[in-house]
């Protein structure tokens, strides 16, 4: 699958910032994890932790699917507001699955700690009503997000206009988020866990997988097996080839990042920004005083129409921001494009599908995929250690 195109920022400031070898020889191992992007790396890092022996095999150079093109917002609130969610699963499981992923943010947090990255920056956030009848429905949003316990503020448009300088007619102005690098953090995750035992080979394409009762035995193209007593899917958008029943619906989306500029802040707290319509605009700074701006997301998976509206988009997104905040001197340095997918109640895919013993998949699709990749990885750890865990029916396959 083609995954991205274009220049993403981090890929570009980076680089290849550590080189991994190619799996050359037949391996056994407790678990082999497939795919080595923010959610491998994840889920490897909580395995090892727990005493796991791993491995991580990548068909790509490391970081080069998914996780180099993304943004990296990361917020409790996800792409399916809590009062659509509580329609859909009703009130206790929505909450809980916004209590998980504002767990997932701080859990980040401690992590980044932990293995000394310094990427991880606390922000908040400001959602904003893309029109009148959205302000409306921001008001019952914010009391669900109040009853559910989250720091949340409701802001009408005075207040909007006096801390942002524009106008929107609401927003929810909250706590818990967070902004990194999704590329640098998976480096990161791997090198920590790399001395601790993990192994890790990239370009190394898996062709066949046979689920047996004992384990799992993986063939690369190359003809080397692995074996292992458990397989994790950390295949990102490419998962879709290993699930024969329709889970995600695949989708086009764009960003922008700006040169840098001399302001140490560009809006209000440099809170992350995004709005109710959808597809939604957004917005975030870096550490490097950079605007980066994403969406103008198209429905369609097609790489090479994808891209051939690179450029189109690249003006759109600039306008948006302008339109926005017309005061910043935004010239667009680098864009890019990728493909995301989205599920029919915004949350991920974790957990065991049945037709594929032995294995289970760590999907954080949507527009928060890296704090679902945290859950993720929390909960194949501890489904693997034989631990109960009371939310999994919450992002099962079944569901
Ligand atoms: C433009 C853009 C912006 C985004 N913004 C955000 C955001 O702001 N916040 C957020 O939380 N999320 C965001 N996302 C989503 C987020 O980037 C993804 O959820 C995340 O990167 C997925 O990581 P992953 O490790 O699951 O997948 P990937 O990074 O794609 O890694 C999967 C890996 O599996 C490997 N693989 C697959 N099949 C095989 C095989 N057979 N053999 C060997 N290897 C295999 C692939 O080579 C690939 O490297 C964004 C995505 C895009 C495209």
């Amino acid at each position: 699958m083609d995954l991205r195109s274009g220049y993403p920022l981090w890929l570009v400031t980076s680089g290849l910032p550590y080189t991994y070898p190619k799996l050359e020889r037949n391996l056994k191992k407790d678990v082999v994890i497939l795919g080595g992007g923010i959610s491998g790396a994840l889920t490897a890092h909580y395995l090892t932790k727990s005493g796991f022996d791993c491995t991580i095999v990548d068909a790509r150079t490391i970081g080069l699917g998914s996780t180099c093109a993304s943004t990296a917002l990361l917020q409790y609130q996800i792409d399916t507001t809590l009062t659509e969610l509580t329609e859909m699963i009703g009130i206790e499981n929505a909450t809980r699955a916004f209590e998980r992923s504002a767990n997932a943010v701080d859990e980040l947090e401690i992590l980044a700690k932990e293995i000394g990255y310094s990427g991880y920056a606390r922000k908040k956030t400001l959602f904003y009503a893309s029109s009148i009848a959205h302000g409306k429905k921001l008001e019952r949003e914010y009391k669900l997000h109040k009853k559910a316990g989250f720091s949340v503020q409701f802001w009408d448009q005075t207040l909007i206009k006096d801390r942002f300088g524009f106008s929107a007619p609401a927003a929810l102005f909250s706590d818990h988020s967070a902004q990194c690098d999704s590329y640098t953090l998976t480096h990161a995750l791997l090198q920590f866990n790399v001395l601790k035992g993990l192994t890790v080979f990239d370009r190394t394409s898996v062709t066949k997988i046979e689920h047996t009762a004992k384990g799992v035995k993986l063939t690369t193209e190359g003809g080397v097996i692995i074996q292992a007593k458990k397989l994790i899917y950390a295949t990102g958008y490419e998962s879709v080839n290993y699930i024969d029943e329709k889970i995600v619906d695949l989708h086009s989306t764009y960003a922008i990042a700006g040169e840098q500029m001399n302001e140490g802040r560009f809006w209000y707290a440099d809170a992350l920004i995004w709005e109710t319509k959808n597809p939604y605009l957004y917005m975030r700074s870096t550490s490097d005083n950079r605007v980066v701006v994403g969406g103008r997301d198209e429905p369609f998976y097609n790489p090479a129409k994808r891209d051939a509206l690179l450029g189109k988009k690249s003006r759109q997104l600039t306008k948006d921001l302008g339109k926005v905040f017309p005061q910043l001197e935004f010239n667009v340095e680098f864009s890019w494009t990728g493909t995301f997918a989205s599920t029919k109640d915004g949350l991920p895919y974790i957990g065991q599908y049945p037709k594929l013993p032995n294995s289970l998949f760590a999907l954080g699709f949507g527009g928060n995929g890296i704090t679902f990749s945290v859950i993720a990885a929390q909960m194949i750890t501890d489904l693997l250690l034989g631990k109960k865990n009371r939310d999994l029916n919450l992002y099962s396959f079944g569901r």
